[in-house]
Parts: C-alpha cells; structure tokens; sequence
C-alpha cells in the first residue's frame, strides 16, 4: 500500500501547478500534513515518503505521537484552539504555533517556552468572516495584538493564519485576498527592527488551490493526505 505517498505526491503536484498559475515559486509554499486523529504509524508512513512537519489539534494526542515518534525529525505544528492550562505543554513541545487569539495566551507561551529551544513561530488566527462559531481575532483588532507579540522575546511572529466560512469560491477568494492585504499592511506599517512577516497560513484539503492564488505560503492539508478522518 503506497496509498498516503500517492497522496503526499498528488498534493505536492497541486501546489506546484497553482503556484506556476500565480507566477509563484512553489518552494516557497510549505506543506504542512495535518495528522488529528491519525496514529504515530500513519504518520510514519508519511515520513517515510519525505514529510517532515505535521499539524496536530489536540494537545494530549500530540504529545503521546511525538514521545512515540522521539527518533524522527519531525517539525510539529500545533493548530487547535488553545486553552490556557494547555500553553506549557505546547510551549514545551511544539516548533509552530498558528491559533494565537489572545493576548493572554501569547503572554503564556512567552513566559513559559523553555529557556533551551528557540523562540517559538507564531502566526495570529484571524475570524476573517466574523463568525461567531469561530476563534480567531477581528481584522481591527489584529494590529494591537502584532504590537504585543512583538514585544515578546520567546515568540517568533511568523504572520496570519485563517479558516475561511465556507462558501462559494467567489466569497473564498474574497477572504483569502483580504489575509493577503492585511499581512501587506502590517508589514508595510512595521517599523524597521521588526522582521517582516512571511507567511499566510491558509488552504485546506477543500480550498487550497483557492488560497495558494491568493498568496497562501503554507496550506494545512490532511483529508487529501490521509484520508477522510472518523
Ligand atoms: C483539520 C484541520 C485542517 C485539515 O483539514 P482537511 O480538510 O482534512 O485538509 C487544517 N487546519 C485546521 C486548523 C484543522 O483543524
């Protein structure tokens, strides 16, 4: 069975031709395999066929796949919403982080990264379609929170990260194009010492091609990769 590295190669082929369409370099675009729900030997499998950073949702079933899977070099993201009893586990295990929707929970992963890893790559979720089932922050209230992450030593701010409604792909477009403009905006406003924000995390098994056209530089795929999830 080779079905995930069929998968894995599908995938990569998709980003290729919707980065050659937007005139993008698709080394540029990261490949980030969504792995919730999915066991420390499926992961492998994925692995094995070259896949090195991996999404996770929850935090206990992270931790117990990374103990498992200590002896690979894996770079684990991790993409579910955050409670704050959560952040020094997260601190403590994870390289990304992409649901920041608070300060208070910046404030924590700050002061709670251990004093031997690097700070750790953050991206702001961002309620791009204002709804109310959703976390992420509103569009008028993302440059405060840039302001207060940038004055956080053990946090990396990397960019934005979003789930757009779903919807026709007109409306999908539309959301994609306004992260693409508010992450332009705020690096145009940044002042000098901070470092310009470089990625956009946006695009799902259903939408990716969608976000790739609109500037997406790391699309968070799992159902295409491994299947349909229970
Ligand atoms: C589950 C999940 C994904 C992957 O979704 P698929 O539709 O299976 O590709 C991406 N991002 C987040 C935040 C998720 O929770």
């Amino acid at each position: 069975m080779h079905k995930i590295e069929d998968n894995l190669t599908q995938v990569k082929r998709v980003i290729q031709q919707a980065a050659e369409r937007a005139s993008r370099n698709p080394n540029e675009i990261t490949l980030l395999a969504v792995s919730k729900k999915q066991s420390a030997q499926t992961i492998t499998k994925a692995y094995n066929a070259g896949q090195r950073s991996f999404g996770e949702n929850y935090v206990q079933e992270a931790i117990d796949k990374k103990n498992a899977l200590q002896h690979l070099d894996i770079c684990w993201h991790f993409i579910g919403p955050i409670q704050s009893n959560k952040t020094k586990v997260i601190a403590e295990n994870f390289s990304w982080v992409h649901s920041i929707d608070r300060e208070k929970i910046a404030q924590r992963l700050n002061d709670q990264r251990p004093v031997n890893l690097p700070p750790i790559n953050v991206c702001i979720q961002v309620n791009i379609d204002r709804e109310a089932t959703k976390s992420g922050v509103f569009l008028e209230d993302v440059s405060a929170l840039v302001a207060c992450i940038h004055k956080m030593p053990r946090l990396s701010l990397r960019g934005l990260m979003a789930i757009p409604e779903p919807g026709d792909e007109a409306s999908q477009h539309e959301s994609f194009r306004k992260m693409k403009n508010l992450l332009d905006d705020i690096n145009e406003k940044a002042v000098n010492t901070n470092q310009p924000l470089d990625t956009l995390s946006m695009g799902m098994s259903a939408d990716l091609t969608i976000a790739l056209a609109e500037g997406s530089t790391l699309v968070r795929v799992g159902t295409q990769i491994f299947g349909k999830r229970d």
